[in-house]
């Protein structure tokens, strides 16, 4: 039997034997492909690694991971995720989320994840609309964009997923291109790396309901990070945040920082009480009574 302390994993050990049924061409494709590498790239043990989703196409993902997978429901995989980690910290915890998934009814769950630093990595496959449904418009679907559900064109303003992210406490903040196999594989490989939230931006076209020229439209807008970028400066990633994702798209590590993670405060919290000696329930009830 094989010692799992010196174990090598290879992309192969992380597909399953279910085979997508994204439409072809689908954007979904390369971060399947990208989580392979990563997954390889990190030896993460198949064993001890998690991948969890909400609803939506890009939320098939834990069926196609050899590792353990839950599929919940829609909106709420960060917060089965937050549990899975909170449960067992050495897991490796990896989220596959939608922009309608993750920044329609998952956005408060997101938020909070972010700013508790839990160490998850959450990709958001962003392809601005609601595909599994038909393509209805989403919380990131462009200014003007006609779907079924916006004939005359979307009349709302798109969320922007990196400055949410930014401003919610996200210690980790990456952009790539599903079409960039390696770039979204490397980038992945870097925030499992990472101790505490990692966000990853990524650009995901939907061929079905966004249309084949996405691809294109996207490799003509993608900008490397200026010159001198630094990832621990605010004030650097502030400006990457606030681009318009419909003129450039700056790809790469936007934003890193070091801070304690939820899983952190927990083991302290558990140490504080171990110190202060067996929790007394009837002391607690009492404290609520007036003399
Ligand atoms: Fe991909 Fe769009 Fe098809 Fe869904 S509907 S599988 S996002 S191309």
């Amino acid at each position: 039997m094989a010692n799992k302390a010196v174990a090598r994993f290879t992309v192969k050990d992380y597909k399953s034997d279910l085979k997508p049924v994204w439409c072809p061409g689908c954007g979904d494709f390369g971060v399947v492909a990208g989580i392979y590498q990563a997954l390889a790239k990190v030896n993460a043990d198949p064993d001890n690694t998690v991948v969890v989703s909400g609803i939506g196409c890009s939320s098939r993902m834990p069926g196609y991971v050899a590792t353990y997978s839950f599929n919940t429901i829609h909106g709420r995989s960060l917060a089965v995720a937050t549990g899975v980690k909170l449960a067992n910290p050495e897991l490796t915890v990896v989220v596959a989320s939608g922009d309608g998934d993750g920044f329609a009814i998952g956005t408060s769950h997101f938020v909070h994840s972010a700013r508790r630093n839990v160490d998850v990595t959450y990709l958001c496959m962003d392809n601005g609309i609601y595909g599994l449904t038909k393509g209805q418009v989403s919380p990131t679907s462009p200014h003007d964009l006609v779907t079924k559900t916006s004939a005359y064109g979307n009349l709302e303003e798109p969320m922007n997923p990196v400055l949410l992210a930014l401003s919610s406490g996200a210690t980790f903040i990456a952009r790539a291109f599903s079409g960039d196999v390696k770039m979204t594989s490397d980038l992945i490989a870097e925030g499992i790396r990472h101790r505490g939230f990692s966000f990853l931006h990524l650009v995901t076209p939907c061929v079905t309901y966004r249309g084949r020229e996405q691809f294109d439209i996207v490799r003509g807008r993608l900008r490397s990070l200026p010159e001198g970028h630094d990832p621990a400066s605010r004030d650097d990633a502030r400006r990457i945040a606030f681009e318009d994702v419909e003129q450039v798209i700056t790809v790469g590590l936007i934003y890193k920082a070091v801070r304690p993670t939820l899983e952190d405060g927990h083991a302290e919290a558990r140490r504080r009480a171990a110190a202060t000696g067996p929790f007394s329930y009837s002391d607690l009830v009492r404290s609520f009574i007036p003399d």
